[in-house]
């Protein structure tokens, strides 16, 4: 019989997982999506797409698919889908393990502006500069649209819907990005203040260094807190060792 892992993902170390786990004998593994990007690319093993309902929809979906363990491996900043998994988790008594990538941490040189929602980024936002990189992503643009004064370039992988700033000249990409491109961004586009969630991870991590080296504010929107008694393991071999897997043979 193969143990059935369910990954709620839509992260690279979500898509990682998968990729070990389906090349295990003995063990299936379904990553479940929120559909919300058009063209998720390719992920090993099996894909489910959609909202389960809420936390009982979830708990109903892990005992209908006989699922042995969930992994929690969404976005830091998605916080509805992982309370409700920590409401199921408790609900169905089904082992669950939460991988979080650790938070960014200032380095020397850093002139990072801590704050802990979109509208306080917003509010920090006037006193800092008037040329904006907003790389918060395409929702939660509304929380800005009041700054009416403001020169917004927004990265999304993906348009972003109104209301927007009325300045705003849009970049379409997904990362990783270079230090190299992201120093050429912020020159080319005279940015003066750089906005950031603080998703964690070396994908996304080369526009600080870039602002650091040319001596940019940043604001870090600080992540929401784990649900109440739940702790996180920090990368991908974390969850296998808590799983009972090691790394595989050759693997690093
Ligand atoms: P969220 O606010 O926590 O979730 C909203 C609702 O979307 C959840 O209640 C759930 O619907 C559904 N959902 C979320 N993730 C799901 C998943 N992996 N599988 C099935 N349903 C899911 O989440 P979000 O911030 O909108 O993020 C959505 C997805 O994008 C997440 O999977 C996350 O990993 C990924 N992502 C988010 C960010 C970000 O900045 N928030 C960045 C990169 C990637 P039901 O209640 O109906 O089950």
């Amino acid at each position: 019989m193969s143990r059935h892992v369910l990954i709620l993902g839509g992260t690279t170390e979500a898509r990682r997982l998968a990729t070990d786990l389906a090349a295990r004998p003995g063990v299936r593994v379904t990553t479940s999506l929120a559909g919300r990007v058009t063209r998720p690319g390719a992920l090993d093993g099996e894909v489910r797409v959609g909202g389960f309902g809420g936390a009982e929809g979830l708990a109903d979906w892990l005992r209908a698919h006989h699922v042995d363990a969930l992994v929690d491996a969404t976005h830091p900043f998605a916080e509805s889908i992982t309370a409700n998994a920590a409401h199921a988790a408790r609900a169905t008594g089904i082992p669950t393990i939460v991988l979080r990538r650790p938070s960014w941490r200032p380095a020397p040189g850093d002139r990072w502006h801590d704050v802990t929602s979109l509208p306080a980024a917003a509010e920090a936002l006037p006193r800092l500069g008037t040329r904006v990189f907003l790389t918060t992503g395409r929702l939660g643009l509304a929380a800005f649209a009041h700054l009416t004064d403001l020169h917004f370039v927004v990265r999304s992988v993906e348009p972003p819907e109104p209301p927007l700033p009325p300045h705003t000249e849009l970049v379409l990409a997904r990362g990783p990005f270079t230090l190299a491109d992201e120093t050429e961004l912020l020159r080319a586009h005279r940015i003066e203040v750089l906005v950031t969630k603080d998703s964690g991870g070396d994908a996304t991590a080369a526009k600080l260094t870039a602002a650091r080296d040319l001596g940019l504010p940043v604001v870090v929107v600080r992540r929401p807190e784990l649900p109440q008694g739940v702790t996180a393991v920090p990368d991908v071999p974390g969850v296998l060792s808590r799983l009972g897997f090691g790394e595989r043979f050759g693997e690093r």
